[in-house]
């Protein structure tokens, strides 16, 4: 299912990350390959290959989380008195029969809810395993969508410390072109820009990257963590490897950060409710 939020922060911050990815690369390619000593060489094509495959991994990965149903839960399709909801009386958590797991209401979605979803007040549904919205990717971060999430943090982070290394090659090598003044100071000036992109994109993703490892190592959503703040909490059984899993799926681990390959989905199942 594809989904777009119409939220103009959303939007806003999707045209600034193309921006800067579009920026850098014009900056990597025509300021610091062309003008340098390594254009007569195949070295300027291949780091050109390389930075360019990162910024395109990157764009796919970002499409899929833009794009990607991160987990909403459906509404409804038969009639359910929710009318102890609306007079604020809670109602009570029914057993599924087939999961054996307990599904909670929303009171703003009024539908049943399964366990770890949460509600978004951007999307205004629930998203199962939700873990925050985010206006990167103008969408939730969910179950469906957290590894295009997690492989668009990694491609980012990519691209920012390639464009570093092309830069330190570039500038520490003969640069041909740069015998007019004009030329030297405009690359001068790029190169600055430059370094600024990389190094505000680069740890901002590092952090948020270090965030969504440690919250799926926890097995506890960012949402869960606020909700949970000051609560006893069992550590979980289950071992890392497990819980990566669950996020990347079954495939092998040089898979994970493929970001082409489209993630096998557990089928939603239907609550079949013990009343
Ligand atoms: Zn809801
Ligand atoms: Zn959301």
């Amino acid at each position: 299912m594809v989904t777009c939020r119409d939220d103009p922060c959303g939007f806003v911050c999707i045209i600034i990350t193309y921006c800067a990815v579009l920026y850098a690369d014009y900056v990597v390619v025509n300021w610091l390959i062309i003008p340098s000593s390594m254009s007569s060489s195949l070295w300027g094509a291949f780091h050109a290959l390389i930075f360019n495959t990162i910024v395109l991994c990157l764009t796919v990965a970002h499409f899929r989380a833009v794009l990607s149903d991160p987990g909403i839960v459906p509404l409804p399709t038969a009639a359910i008195d929710f009318s102890d909801v609306r007079t604020g009386q809670p109602m009570k958590s029914r057993i599924d029969r087939v999961s054996g797991q307990s599904w909670t209401v929303c009171q703003k979605c009024e539908a049943y809810r399964p366990p770890r979803a949460h509600h978004c007040r951007i999307c205004r549904r629930c998203v199962r395993k939700m873990d925050h919205h985010c206006p990167w990717i103008n969408n939730c971060v969910g179950e469906f969508n957290q590894k295009y999430f997690i492989q668009f943090l990694f491609y980012v982070g990519m691209a920012s410390l390639y464009s570093i290394i092309v830069l330190i090659i570039a500038w520490s090598g003969e640069c041909p072109s740069c015998k007019d003044m004009d030329e030297k100071n405009a690359r001068i000036a790029h190169s600055i820009v430059l370094v600024v992109i990389s190094l505000l994109f680069g740890l901002f993703v590092a952090a948020i990257g270090c965030d969504q490892i440690s919250a799926i190592f926890e097995d506890e959503t960012l949402v869960e963590q606020v909700k949970n703040r000051g609560h006893q909490r069992t550590a979980t059984q289950r071992t890392k490897m497990d819980l990566l899993r669950e996020v990347f799926g079954n495939g092998p681990m040089w898979y994970w950060m493929i970001p082409c390959r489209s993630t096998q989905y557990r089928r939603f199942i239907p609550p079949s409710f013990n009343v």
